[in-house]
């Protein structure tokens, strides 16, 4: 289950020790700086092959023709590495395989040394093969949006009939198969599986960790999917949640890392953010959002565009610091997990003027 540690009777997501591997750029943010982000995520269309029907972009959506600008792309891609930033994230938005350009894409990305997050429902893959050799090259982790563990299940939480779990099950099989022949590669990616818990598939869960098991992914994430007619009611998750424990108390640590994470549901968390300074988007139309979940406040949330200027002459501009001011944390995300930093920031607040003397 997701660690968590325990700081002066507090509970902190042990996520939030991320910042120690950013931590000048945290100093640098308490003080009112604009660090250089520390990852940019892209969300390279805006199509997704699937129809999930509790989809957060789904109202969103376009069809096949709307993807992101390989030239304005090529220009980020220049820019970020003369800064040197090189850790990308591609989720979506719509599904980042999609795009009609993509084996140029990840085929730059490991040629420059670029390394990758990659959120994926990773069905482009069962079609095109290459593209795995290509993502170990760069990927530091891919995580298969799942969501099911049969076909019945897999096609109507999807949207899509002619889906087939199975078929995807393959995929993920010859990646990890693939990932372990090449014990010699310095940075192999890890593989992992999600699933989006609801009704649909809430009697798969156990089932879920044995198939995690059979195909040999790294890790394994579960999260509650809140606030549509199949989110699970509440008064039912204490129980999912014990059966999940006991479950996972049977796997040998080393095997597998299972999560289970908050959705974006429930009590809004108080506070505002200050990390997502580290954590910029680029949407397929090439705006620039000072964070990911901004499809409700576009114009407040865009800093820019990157097919119009550099992504350097709107980072860090008084138009930028202008936006961050202008955040409204009622129109955030409820649960964003942006927030689950807060604690910390207040913790190294507080104590920094011990921390050299270790
Ligand atoms: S696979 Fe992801 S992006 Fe595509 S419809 Fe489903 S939830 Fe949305
Ligand atoms: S939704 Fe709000 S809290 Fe979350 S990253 Fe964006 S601005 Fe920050």
């Amino acid at each position: 289950m997701s660690k968590s540690d325990n700081l002066e009777g507090r509970q902190f997501d042990a996520i939030a020790l991320n910042l120690v591997a950013a931590y000048d750029k945290v100093l640098g943010i308490i003080r009112g700086e604009i660090p250089l982000p520390e990852v940019v995520e892209l969300f390279l269309t805006n199509y997704c092959n699937f129809a999930c029907p509790y989809c957060r972009c789904g109202k969103y959506h376009g069809d096949r023709s709307q993807y992101m600008d390989f030239a304005a792309l090529s220009n980020l891609l220049d820019e970020l590495s003369q800064r040197g930033i090189k850790t990308l994230e591609m989720g979506g938005g719509g599904e980042p395989l999609e795009h009609p350009r993509i084996e140029e894409i990840l085929t730059r990305l490991a040629k420059d040394g670029f390394r990758l997050g990659l959120i994926t429902n990773g069905y482009v893959l069962t079609e095109k093969l290459a593209l795995i050799d290509l993502l170990l090259q760069c990927a530091d982790w891919v995580r298969f949006s799942v969501d099911a563990t049969t076909n019945d299940v897999y096609r109507s939480v999807h949207g899509r009939p002619s889906l087939s779990y199975l078929t995807l099950k393959e995929i993920m099989v010859k990646m990890v198969q693939s990932v372990n022949a090449k014990p010699q590669m310095d940075q192999r990616p890890k593989i992992g599986m999600k699933l989006i818990v609801q009704q649909p598939n809430e009697n798969q869960i156990h089932q879920a960790i044995d198939e995690a098991l059979e195909i040999g992914v790294h890790y394994l994430q579960f999260k509650w999917l809140d606030d549509h007619p199949w989110s699970i009611p509440l008064e039912r998750r204490p129980q999912l949640v014990d059966d999940l424990k006991s479950k996972v108390a049977e796997i040998p640590q080393e095997r597998l890392t299972v999560d289970l994470l908050p959705g974006y549901g429930g009590p809004r968390m108080q506070g505002r953010c200050i990390m997502s300074v580290l954590h910029p988007l680029i949407d397929w139309d090439c705006s620039i959002y000072i964070c990911a979940f901004f499809h409700n406040r576009k114009k407040s949330h865009s800093i820019g565009n990157i097919k119009q200027s550099q992504f350097f002459q709107c980072w860090g501009s008084e138009d930028h610091r202008e936006h961050i001011k202008g955040v409204d944390p009622n129109q955030c995300v409820p649960n964003c997990p942006l927030l689950r930093y807060n604690p910390v920031i207040e913790f190294i607040k507080k104590e920094a003027y011990r921390f050299r003397y270790i």
